[in-house]
């Protein structure tokens, strides 16, 4: 105890607005969604979708990330058309109820357009409590479990001395973590441009080998161990493009040069493989960046059959089911890895920091770093210093959405003819006879 004259004499904190507006509505009645609203918007030339739900608190709103790049319109849609008229009216304060609500009502369920279109208005809720209590969503959701988050970013090369120099950039930039792709000979590698040399096709379009491949990935990465030293960790990530068979091989081969992760190594078609994977090597394994639904990721965490969950958060739905998977990981020894491209809007990366911090058994975050254009629109994103991500300590998110320039980046800015073509669509790949195979 303290005298009341030691009291007096102690400084004052005045009370900031956001803690007396969360004082103020204490005890009243909760606030109803008055609109709900979609900012399209592409500062760094990729389609984004945030859901803005407008409350009828004065000045209390938030924003949720729905974003599906290759079909962004139809998102849009479901939004403005489905979920609006759905929610006008109900209280923004049952996050979990109101998913439940929402998930149900197109009874068939659990693709990524709905899930896109939910997990927008998931999060915009939570920004709106956040809000309401003066809170980031990080304290809401139980606090840290970290002070930062530990990324991991991407090094590439048209061959492998340009990919050694980069990720020895990445290295000296802070990062303990890369992930290291390489360019196949006259191929489509995924995350790195092509090698010049011409490989002979039945076609003009893109090209690749699963095998070719194969073969480069193993000695890439023997060499990226060998030149880039012990300490730092390797991750690479197949994209799903080589068979079960090839996966297997795959995995086994590279089990000496002791990888952080390999990364969809399967295709979500495949993962009844991930037994025999798990069965001859120990691998690191992540999965989930395609996934949509729970019969996907339960099993293979269930199992025990991978070791990183790398779910794209708004494609499953939202923070919502986010925070519950990954207590489920935490029971069966499965860390938190979530995807983190430029595809993601700078809320939705708000909403993956939120999750590293608070969650026990993170385990990695992916790190794309925002452009000029995209911290202009989306102000209070996440900083980066020496590999790691920090929170904004903002309440909710901790961003705002300037509208005014979000508008001076419409859809389709910055795309390549094809991208703009496809409504921001993806092409496709095939192998030399013309075979398509998964991008
Ligand atoms: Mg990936």
């Amino acid at each position: 105890m303290i005298s009341a004259a030691a009291a007096a004499a102690l400084p004052v904190r005045l009370a900031t607005a956001q803690e007396k507006a969360a004082r103020a509505t204490r005890g009243m009645p909760p606030p109803i969604i008055k609109d709900v609203q979609v900012i399209a918007t592409a500062p760094a030339g990729y389609r984004l979708s945030v859901v803005k739900i407008v409350t009828g608190q004065d000045g209390l709103y938030g924003y949720g990330c729905a974003t599906f790049t290759q079909r962004a319109g139809l998102v849009n849609l479901a939004v403005e058309k489905y979920l609006r008229p759905f929610l006008l009216g109900k209280p923004a304060d049952r996050i979990d109820d109101l998913w439940q609500a929402m998930y149900n009502s197109s009874y068939w369920r659990n693709g990524p357009v709905l899930n896109n279109a939910i997990s927008g208005v998931d999060q915009a809720l939570w920004d709106v409590k956040g809000r309401q209590a003066g809170m980031p969503v990080y304290q809401l959701a139980g606090g840290k479990h970290r002070e930062a988050v530990d990324c991991y970013s991407h090094a590439s090369g048209r061959d492998i001395p340009e990919l050694i120099d980069s990720a020895k950039k990445i290295m000296a930039a802070g990062f303990r973590h890369v992930r290291v792709q390489i360019g196949v000979s006259g191929m489509a590698g995924y995350g790195a441009a092509r090698s010049q040399a011409k490989l002979e096709a039945l076609h003009e379009g893109a090209i690749f080998e699963p095998a070719y491949y194969m073969r480069a990935a193993i000695k890439m990465l023997e060499t990226c161990r060998k030149e880039l030293g012990e300490e730092v960790e390797l991750i690479h990530d197949v994209h799903e493009r080589v068979s079960p068979n090839q996966a297997v091989q795959l995995a086994k081969a590279v089990e000496p040069f002791r990888l952080f992760f390999l990364e969809d190594v399967l295709s979500p078609e495949d993962i009844a493989y991930f037994r025999l994977i798990r069965q001859q090597c120990a691998t690191p394994l992540a999965m989930g960046e395609l996934f949509n639904s729970p019969h996907e990721w339960t099993p293979l965490i269930g199992e025990r059959l991978i070791d990183y969950m790398r779910m794209h958060v708004s494609q499953m739905g939202g923070f919502t089911p986010a925070r519950k998977v990954a207590a489920m990981g935490e029971i069966f020894g499965v860390k938190t890895a979530w995807h983190g491209p430029s595809d993601v809007s700078p809320v939705g990366h708000a909403a993956n920091v939120a999750l590293d911090l608070v969650c026990q058994n993170f385990g990695i975050q992916e790190y794309s770093p925002f452009n000029d254009a995209a911290r202009e629109v989306f102000q209070g994103c996440p900083v980066m210093k020496n590999g790691y991500l920090y929170a904004n300590d903002q309440p909710g998110w901790g961003i705002e959405v300037n509208e005014k320039a979000a508008a001076k980046y419409p859809y389709g800015a910055g795309e390549s003819r094809e991208r703009k073509d496809l409504n921001g669509g993806w092409g496709e790949i095939r192998r030399r006879d013309g075979t398509i195979i998964k991008q």
